[in-house]
């Protein structure tokens, strides 16, 4: 069973910090206190009792509802944390077929109940999270929804309930020598549904494609009627529907069934590691791979002290002495890129080359493929870090946008700054770092990661993280960024996103939900208001 208030299984061990780390980290923030969590059993003591009549599909379960109360956002964390969840689901339904689907929107509408679609509930910007208010709310879980349903090896493509998760899907494809290809860092939990819902990215998404380039196609139960979104390799007739449904965060519809686009598992594949005096030097190599079209499967540039941390923080050692060893030139400064190279020999081999060749005249250090290889190994373990470091007293957040290349890296220091300074308003050290891991022809993400000190009293850990986060999302706005490149909106993003979309934009969302969820049954005030 999943952890109620953290990442992972309820029995998995706990990631160690190293001594030296928690010395570190003690001395940067000035002292570092844990103050305990509330227990499962007192906050399960506090789910009110539901406001909904008895129906068949739905279980008022109080377990179940405390653990479909929120996902994984900063706030979700302070809330589970410490026992004040402002609003339960009333009930959790586990439906396993569109008629149960359809049987539960039309029990909603009778009853004035309001459902959200859950998938893995590992979004961080409070997609799955009840808003309090007199109205029942049923948290739909798909769990019942993950069977591999048709395969088409001609075609490569693959459909599957929307539901199923990462590892259910890759293990579906490898046995068969095929992979989907999308490794969002929550793929052992999120599930196929909740990245067409939130537009999700994956590790290797420039080789795959994002979520967008994945789904093909599926069928949606709707508050109006059912959508069926047939599979083209490509059309032109008229808008593409399947935007209304990428990102919709279970606004439209309830997606049961999705085809997605399939690879075959390549033959070769590693991953490898450069050093780069500065993150200048680094970005400008790694956007002439991207722009020289170098077929890498993945490009992640570090700042240096992401770089630092990344190899201090997971206690390697001996990566460390590796990163030491010889890097002519390159100084306490390093920027640590990993590229992967994914295919067959002579295409990996190809693509090593050109990519050393690149970063070298770029004034890089090209360290083969152990740190590269340890980096892809250790990719969905890091998330387990956040559980320790809390447990240490600190609250960990990240945010991300993306940028044209003629921008990013003024960006990048921009939000860093914006970030400590609201750190500085607060009077708290906060450890703020990031990378660029997500490149397009014409620019990449931002991926920012901050670290700051709990208080005694939670809701200062929130009202802090608070300023952090409008400080972040208003030097985002300024710099011309996106509101976010890959988490969607939520409730958290949802005030910021009338200046991504404009007027007409914004109204012709709300128009869009209107007329697929006239009544407003699905997951009221996500991505837009009411
Ligand atoms: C540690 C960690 C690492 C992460 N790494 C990444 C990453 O690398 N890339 C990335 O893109 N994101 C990442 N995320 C964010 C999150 O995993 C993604 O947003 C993911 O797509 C959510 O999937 P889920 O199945 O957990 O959806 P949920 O959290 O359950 O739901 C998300 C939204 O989708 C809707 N939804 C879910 N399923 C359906 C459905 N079947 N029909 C209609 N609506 C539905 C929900 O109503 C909700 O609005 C990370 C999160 C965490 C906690």
């Amino acid at each position: 069973m999943k952890k109620w208030n953290g990442w992972g299984l309820e029995d998995a061990l706990p990631t160690p910090l190293a001594p030296e780390v928690v010395q570190i980290l003690d001395t940067f923030f000035g002292g570092l206190q844990p103050y305990p969590d509330a227990t499962f059993n007192q906050v399960l003591a506090r789910v009110p009792s539901p406001k909904l009549d008895n129906y068949n599909l739905v279980t008022a379960d109080a377990e179940d509802r405390l653990r479909h109360a929120r996902g994984h956002s900063l706030p979700d964390w302070v809330a589970l944390r410490s026992g004040r969840i402002d609003a339960f689901p009333d009930g959790v339904a586990y439906p396993s077929s569109d008629e149960e689907v359809r049987s539960l929107l039309s029990f909603a509408s009778k009853v004035g109940a309001r459902l959200i679609p859950y998938g893995g509930g590992t979004s961080v910007l409070g997609q799955i999270n009840v808003i309090p208010g007199d109205q029942p709310v049923i948290t739909v879980d798909l769990r019942g929804f993950n069977q591999l349903l048709d395969l088409d090896e001609t075609s490569l493509l693959a459909s599957y309930g929307a539901g199923i998760t990462g590892p259910q899907i890759e293990a579906s494809l490898n046995v068969r020598g095929y992979t989907m290809g999308h490794f969002p860092q929550s793929f052992e939990y999120s599930t196929l549904g909740g990245w067409i819902a939130t537009r999700s990215v994956g590790t290797q998404s420039y080789r795959y494609g994002r979520i967008e380039d994945l789904f093909v196609g599926g069928h949606i139960e709707t508050p109006i009627g059912q959508l069926d979104l047939p599979v083209f390799p490509a059309s032109s007739a008229g808008p593409d529907l399947r935007e209304l449904i990428l990102g919709s965060e279970g606004r439209l519809g309830i997606i049961t069934r999705a085809t997605v686009r399939l690879s075959p598992l390549p033959q070769r594949e590693s991953f490898h590691a450069v050093f780069f005096p500065t993150i200048e030097r680094g970005f400008a190599a790694m956007r002439k791979i991207i722009q020289t079209r170098v077929p890498v499967s993945m490009v992640r540039l570090s700042d240096s002290l992401e770089t630092e941390n990344s190899l201090v923080f997971t206690g390697r050692k001996l990566l460390l002495s590796v990163a030491d060893k010889g890097l002519f030139g390159i100084g306490s400064g390093r920027c640590l890129m990993i590229f992967g190279v994914t295919g067959d020999a002579k295409s990996t081999r190809l693509a090593y080359r050109q990519t050393s060749a690149i970063s070298r005249a770029h004034g890089g250090f090209v360290v083969k493929h152990f740190i590269g290889n340890e980096w892809h190994k250790s990719r969905f373990k890091s998330p387990y870090l956040r559980n320790t470091l809390w447990d240490a007293g600190l609250a960990l957040d990240t945010l991300e946008t993306a940028l044209p290349f003629s921008r990013a890296v003024a960006a990048f220091a921009a939000i860093k700054d914006g970030i400590r300074s609201a750190g500085r308003d607060i009077g708290e050290a906060i450890l703020v770092f990031g990378h660029f891991s997500h490149v397009y022809i014409d620019g990449t993400n931002l991926y920012i990661t901050y670290m700051y000190r709990r208080s005694k009293d939670p809701d200062e850990t929130l009202e802090n993280w608070r300023k952090m986060k409008t400080a972040a999302s208003e030097v985002i706005l300024k710099q011309g960024g996106t509101i976010s490149h890959q988490h969607g909106v939520g409730t958290d993003h949802l005030p910021y996103l009338p200046a991504e979309k404009g007027v007409v934009g914004m109204q012709a969302l709300s128009s869009m939900l209107k007329t697929f969820d006239p009544l407003g049954l699905l997951n009221p005030g996500k991505l837009i208001e009411n």
